[in-house]
This record gives structure tokens, sequence and C-alpha cells, in this order.
């Protein structure tokens, strides 16, 4: 085999693996006339498998409500970085980690989290694994940047009106096949029977994600320094899934100096985290006695 290339490929891969495969030969082929001898050993995902879900910690009572913790960013993706080469994914992931300790010390609510370590996880897995184990909120921490210095302050976002409607389609067509939103039944329901169900539950869920940003910010005051328009919304991807209340939190400027050194400082997560923990027990509370009412 020598100056030759083999290239290895699994059988019943997806067509973007036989492109890769074909774009290797065509590289071989093309390559100069010394080429040394190696295998090109390609593995490739089969697209369909979806990550493993997280083990759920708390009370070992499964009727206890649930609260998936999501730390932004991680492994390839460093998310913004500070001054003094800080970076966002290390320190959502201390904050998800106090706000889990805070949670499981209290020991009101279950809680998992989308990573507990420094990998990578698509925005769609992360919601995906609320949704996956029936949460009943999903807050998803990250750290703001600005190119002004004068930024600073935690915000809290939900998710806006704008593009609720494609979402509104997307979470349609997906519930269509799962028969539900949000516990309503949809089989056998026209299309447009099914969009105001679906519209209907959508502004349910973001009123409650609204009302559980006003208890962060409730909770947070005298142990958060808050953005001076702290409570916003946007369309993040991560909370276009409406199935559940959901909140993102930019705990604050890792842009600043001040900020960053709060961030950094385990004292300052700790009261960051009984805030949020707070909010989110009020918040799980009001969801039990909700659902226990007939
Ligand atoms: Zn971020």
């Amino acid at each position: 085999m020598k100056g030759r290339v083999l290239i290895a490929v699994g059988l019943g891969v997806p067509l973007a693996a036989v492109t890769a495969a074909a774009m290797l030969i065509v590289l071989a082929l093309s390559a100069p006339a010394y080429v040394p001898d190696y295998v090109v050993r390609i593995v490739l995902p089969t697209g369909t498998a979806e990550i493993g879900l997280p083990k759920v910690e708390g009370p070992p009572d499964a009727s206890r409500p649930l609260v998936v913790i999501d730390a932004g960013h991680g492994g390839h993706d460093p998310g913004a970085s500070g001054q003094h080469g800080e970076k966002e994914k290390m320190i959502t992931l201390a904050l998800a980690l106090a706000l889990r300790d805070t949670l499981l010390a209290d020991g009101r609510v279950r809680v998992a989290m989308t990573r507990d370590d420094d990998r990578f996880l698509a925005l769609e897995e992360r919601s995906g694994i609320a949704r996956r184990l029936k949460a009943d909120l999903f807050v998803s921490i990250h750290a703001d940047a600005s190119e002004s210095p004068d930024a600073t302050g935690a915000t809290v976002y939900t998710l806006s009106d704008r593009g609720s409607d494609a979402v509104a389609d997307a979470v349609a067509r997906r519930e269509n096949k799962a028969d539900t939103v949000n516990g309503v039944k949809l089989g056998g329901k026209s299309d447009a029977v099914t969009a105001i169900l679906v519209s209907l539950s959508q502004r349910e869920m973001r009123e409650r994600s609204k009302t559980f940003g006003a208890l962060v910010l409730r909770e947070g005051t005298g142990a958060v320094r808050f953005h001076t328009d702290p409570e916003r919304e946007a369309a993040f991807v991560v909370l276009k899934s409406l199935d559940l209340p959901s909140a993102l939190i930019e705990a604050g400027y890792i842009s600043s100096p001040d900020d960053a050194r709060a961030l950094a400082n385990p004292a300052w997560r700790k009261g960051f985290a009984k805030a949020v923990a707070s909010a989110i027990e009020i918040t799980l509370a009001r969801t039990t006695v909700a659902t226990a009412v007939p």
C-alpha cells in the first residue's frame, strides 16, 4: 500500500459522510506524487441518536417539581472572554453548580444539569433535555459581554413574542406527532385549532417565565447587582422550548472588571445562587399548588 491512502468509512452513514469520503478521495487523487502511508478513519454520528439524559438529583419523590439548570457554552465553545482571560463557559459552570448545590441543600425541588463539566452541547440539546425530562422550569445561565466598559449588572431574559409564530408552527408540527401540548390532547384536531391551542399554551408559558424573571429580580435585590434595564425579552434559541417556563440569566458582564471580579468570587456566586434558588423554589411551589387544584 506504499504511496496510497486507504479510506475507511463506516456503513450506513448519511449523505454528508459520503460527501466527506468523496472529498477525501478527490484530495487523495489530486495529492502530489509523494503521499505517506496512513489510514483515514472517519467516525460519523448517525444523526438520529439523542444524547443521554443527565441524572436527576434531590428528593427521591418523582412528584416533586424538577428544574433543569443549563450552564451556557462549554467544550470548544468558550462563550465571551474577560479582560484577564476569564472564560464565560467556566463562569457559567461555577454559577450553575453553586445554584444546584443551594437547591439540593434546601431539598425542596429536584435538579438536573444539562452539563456538570466542560463539554459542548448544541442549543437544542439543552432545552431538549428539559423537555425529555418533563421539567417544570428551565434556567440557562450566562455572562454578558459588551464593548462598553460601563455595561454592568445582571439581566433576566425571557422569550420574546417576536418570531413566536414560527415557533408556534414548529411546536405544532412536533407536538402533533406527540399528540399533546402541555397535557392538552391535540389528536384529531385541525391545524387551525392546534395552532390556537399552541398559541394559548405559549402565552401562558411566556407569562409564567416572566413571573419567574420578576421573582429573580425581587429575590436578588441586595445580593445581585442588576443592569439598569434588567428584564428583557429576546428570541434566544435555547428558550424556544415553550412546553415549559424558561429564562436565561446573564449574571453580569464578563467584560466589566468589577463584574468579572464578582463572578469569579465564590462568596458572590453563593449570594447569586441563593437568590435564584429562592426564585426557583417559589415558582415551583406555585406550579405544584396550581397542578394540585382540580
Ligand atoms: Zn453566553
